[in-house]
This record gives structure tokens, C-alpha cells and sequence, in this order.
């Protein structure tokens, strides 16, 4: 029996404790459905985490029991906001499993490694990438973005890892719908944010192609050096998808990387309805997406994959003497995550994606995400049939943006503040909890439908309550 100075004293009534926390861990997630979708954490609640730092002992899961109710909330049937997957009860058991396991996964000959080789190779074969491709499992799309355009910094720039890069030397483009974590990489990678050309999109808010051909002859013109184009496949704010296959025929004439931020849309790979507008994923150098969004695993995990691997490999692996690999032994193994990205100590997250895939087959999964897209249609349509919402972007994928606009003659900056305050009245009642986006200027309710539990009823209760709350805030108020 093991008695560590920080083991516990007494092992049965640990096992007691701990089987006790995972049933109400149980609990929680069986009754997800059931209560208000989010609820602030009151003050009680937040007293106790201003307390003084602990000397002696003190058992904290009575405190853990206690704040089960207050998290995001996106766990719940009518939780629609931002890009948010709902996760599902077995990632409880694969956490408790790496947990006993303490794995550090950044390197070695242990089943880490084996697992997460597994997951890359599944992962490649799902996006349709070359299978001698490369990838790594990270905490998400904003950390696999950052490997990605350092891999094609280094792929363009000889010797940049020791000499850096001049500045403004290299240039990037990407759409004005993409996500911010583009620009963040430019910016952390010391290309810099204007290094990134914003790329204007047509009607249905994708990336416009006639520009970002007339953008990279401009640069070239300049002096500058085009680097590469990012592509979106689902847009965060209403689930555009940009023309991939077009994207990638452009960095191919023009000798760009071709990047595709797939964050929660890669993932309808897995499905029928959106699948042939994905299929330009696998003519990637690189794709970042997440596990945690629309493949439903419990945060938090994404993915970086590579179409080859030696490209990968070389903005990484630089190991230490300290760090050396060994032909047998521990220090032996082929797969060793430090020599494929920055992050050295890093947890077993291979293992909780490799047991959802197995679980559940990706036939169910891409079965979860179609009836997601087919939700989104539903309320395109109700929304359509109430004269009271306006739609303001089409419903490609899976997120409906669009607002409540009573009879009155509001100007913009008041329809505005008047939407705005419809979601947050939805949220604090514990109804639903959507979230906002401008589209065009205009501030839209933006739903965004990630969630494997959401019912058409749960559509129809969230129609309901903007409409009275709409109501009730142009009746009550002075606007
Ligand atoms: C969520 C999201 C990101 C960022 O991913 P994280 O996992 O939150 O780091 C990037 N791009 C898109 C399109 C997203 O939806």
C-alpha cells in the first residue's frame, strides 16, 4: 500500500470519497437537461475562494460537490453560445484513468505515445490527409494554428529558427470572417498582425478569390514575400465555409502553404451534409480543429495535422543532450511530441479522444453532427415564419444569426442595445444561452448548434423566449 508523504492516510475511506464524487459526477451529467442552462456563481460560492492560502490540511470536495452547477452551462441541450461542444459522460472515466496514470506525454517509449500515434493516424485518415502525414494532439485550434505557421515560416524562411525573420518581410492572407487566432499567430511568431492581409468575402461570407489573387500579385509587386493562405472551413461567426478546393489551386500556382482553420467544421467530415464542401481539407499543408467543439470530447483538445511529416518535424526537434533519445529503454520510441511542437510536460489528452472515436464510431458522430445541421435549418425556417426576426446571414452550416426587430421605426445603435439585451435577459433567466456577433455592422443573435443533446423543442422554447422578452423590453421600456 502505498504511503507517500501526499497519499491519502486512508486508502478506504479515499476509495469512499472518490466513488463518491464520481457518482454525483454521474448525476450531473445524467441530468444535464434538467434546470436553468447557466446561473452566476453567488457570492458564497466565490467567498470561498477568496480565502487565505492554506497551511495545514483540509478536505476540498465538499467545496468541489459545490461548484458542479456553476460551470459555462455548455453541457445543457439549450446552450448555443460562441463554439462550444457538449462533451458526454465517458470522458469522466478516461480522465479518471490518465489521471491514475500521471502520463507525461511529451516524449518516451510508453503507451502515451502509442495511443496518440493511433488518434493522428485515425485523424489523418478522417480529413482525408496523406497517411504519412504528421500531426499532434494540443489543447486546441489556437495552439495548433501557432505550430502551423511557425512550420510554414520555417518552411519558406532557411535558418529562421536561429536567425529569426526581417521584419515585414513575409506576408500571409486570410478572410475577414476568419478567426482571431490567425492574426494572434502572425503576431506571436513575430511576422506581425499587419503581415496578415484581411481578404474581403462575397454574399454567402466567404473569402472573395478574384481579391486574394489580385492581393498576392500586389505584395509581390511590393517586395514582399507571400507566405500562405488561410482557408476557413466553418467560420465562427455563421459557419461559412470557404471554396478549399479553390483556395488550394491558388497556393499551389502561386507556391503558398495552404492552411485550413477547421476548428468545429472539419469535423463534418464525419457526416454526409456537409462533407463534399469539406473535401478540399485534404489538399491542406496543414489543418488545424478541435476535438473538444463538434467531435463532442471533453475539453480540452485539438489537433494540428501536417501533409508531411519531415516539414513538421523540422521546426521542432532540436532535443537537448539532457533529452536524448535512446535505442532501447525508456528513452527509446519513434514518437516523441516535443520534437513536433513547443510544449514539453504535457498530459495524456490522446487518451480521452482515442476512447470517444472508439466508443461511438465515427458513423454515429457524423450522424450527431448532420442532425445538428438539419437543427440549424429548422430554425432557419422558424425564424423565416415570424415577422418579428430578421435573418442576417444564411445558414450554411450549423449557427443562425438574425434579430428582433418590433414595428417601431429603431434605428440600428437601438436594435442594437435592444438584441443585446434580449440575450443577456435569456441567459440570467437560466432559459438558453445564446451569444451576439456583428454581421454587417448589425448585432445579431447568433445561435450556434455544437451540441449533440439539442432537441427541436429546445428550438422552439429559445424562439419563444426572444419574442416575449423582445416584447416585454419594447413594452417596458423607454428605447
Ligand atoms: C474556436 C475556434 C478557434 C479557436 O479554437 P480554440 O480551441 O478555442 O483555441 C479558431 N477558429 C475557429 C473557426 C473556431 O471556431
Amino acid at each position: 500500500m502505498s504511503k507517500g508523504d501526499l497519499d491519502p492516510k486512508n486508502w478506504d475511506s479515499f476509495r469512499a470519497e472518490a466513488h463518491k464524487m464520481l457518482d454525483k459526477s454521474i448525476d450531473k451529467m445524467k441530468s444535464v437537461n434538467e434546470g436553468r442552462v447557466w446561473s452566476p456563481v453567488p457570492n458564497t460560492l466565490r467567498d470561498k475562494f477568496k480565502a487565505n492560502l492554506p497551511i495545514n490540511e483540509s478536505n476540498p470536495n465538499e467545496i468541489i460537490s459545490d461548484i458542479l452547477p456553476y460551470g459555462v452551462g455548455n453541457t445543457h441541450p439549450r446552450f448555443f453560445g460562441w463554439v462550444h461542444g457538449a462533451g458526454t459522460p465517458s470522458g469522466i472515466i478516461s480522465d479518471i484513468a490518465s489521471a491514475s496514470m500521471n502520463v507525461n506525454a511529451g516524449g518516451r517509449d510508453h503507451v502515451g505515445p502509442v495511443v496518440e500515434k493511433q488518434v493522428l493516424k485515425w485523424c489523418l485518415e478522417i480529413m482525408g490527409m496523406p497517411k504519412d502525414g504528421s500531426g499532434l494532439i494540443v489543447s486546441g485550434t489556437s495552439i495548433a494554428t501557432i505550430i502551423a505557421m511557425k512550420v510554414a515560416r520555417d518552411q519558406k524562411i532557411k535558418n529562421s529558427r536561429k536567425k529569426g525573420i526581417i521584419q515585414g518581410q513575409l506576408v500571409g492572407y486570410t478572410s475577414e470572417q476568419s478567426h482571431s487566432c490567425i492574426k494572434q499567430a502572425f503576431d506571436v511568431l513575430g511576422l506581425g498582425t499587419e503581415a496578415l492581409r484581411v481578404v474581403p468575402c462575397n454574399d454567402n461570407f466567404e473569402i472573395d478569390l478574384d481579391s486574394l489573387k489580385k492581393l498576392i500579385s500586389k505584395d509581390r509587386e511590393m517586395g514582399f514575400t507571400p507566405l500562405c493562405v488561410v482557408g476557413t472551413a466553418g467560420a465562427v461567426n455563421m459557419g461559412a465555409i470557404d471554396d478549399l478546393e479553390g483556395i488550394a489551386s491558388i497556393a499551389k500556382s502561386e507556391n503558398l502553404w495552404f492552411h485550413v482553420d477547421g476548428a468545429f467544421g472539419a469535423a463534418g467530415l464525419l457526416g454526409k451534409l456537409a462533407h463534399d464542401r469539406l473535401s478540399g481539407i485534404s489538399q491542406a499543408d496543414s489543418l488545424a480543429f478541435d476535438f473538444h467543439k463538434w467531435f463532442q470530447v471533453n475539453y480540452e483538445a485539438g489537433c494540428v495535422l501536417f501533409k508531411d511529416n519531415m516539414t513538421h518535424r523540422a521546426s521542432f526537434s532540436d532535443r537537448a543532450e539532457y533529452l536524448r533519445g535512446s535505442e532501447r529503454g525508456l528513452a527509446g520510441g519513434d514518437f516523441w511530441a516535443v520534437d513536433y511542437g513547443p510544449e514539453l510536460s504535457r498530459g495524456f489528452r490522446a487518451l480521452k479522444v482515442w476512447a470517444h472515436l472508439k466508443e461511438h464510431g465515427v458513423e454515429a458522430l457524423g450522424n450527431s453532427i448532420d442532425r445538428n445541421i438539419r437543427l440549424a435549418q429548422y430554425l432557419e425556417k422558424r425564424v423565416k415564419n415570424e415577422d418579428l426576426l430578421v435573418s442576417l446571414a444564411p445558414t450554411p452550416l450549423n449557427i443562425n444569426c438574425f434579430r428582433f426587430v418590433p414595428n417601431l421605426n429603431l434605428d440600428d445603435a437601438k436594435l442594437d442595445a435592444l438584441n443585446e439585451e434580449i440575450v443577456i435577459l435569456i441567459q440570467e433567466r437560466g432559459i438558453a444561452v445564446p451569444s451576439t456577433t456583428k454581421i454587417n455592422n448589425q448585432l445579431a443573435i447568433r445561435i450556434n448548434i455544437t451540441n449533440h443533446r439539442t432537441q427541436e423543442s429546445d428550438l422552439d422554447i429559445l424562439v419563444q423566449a426572444i419574442l416575449d422578452i423582445g416584447q416585454e423590453l419594447t413594452k417596458n421600456k423607454t428605447l
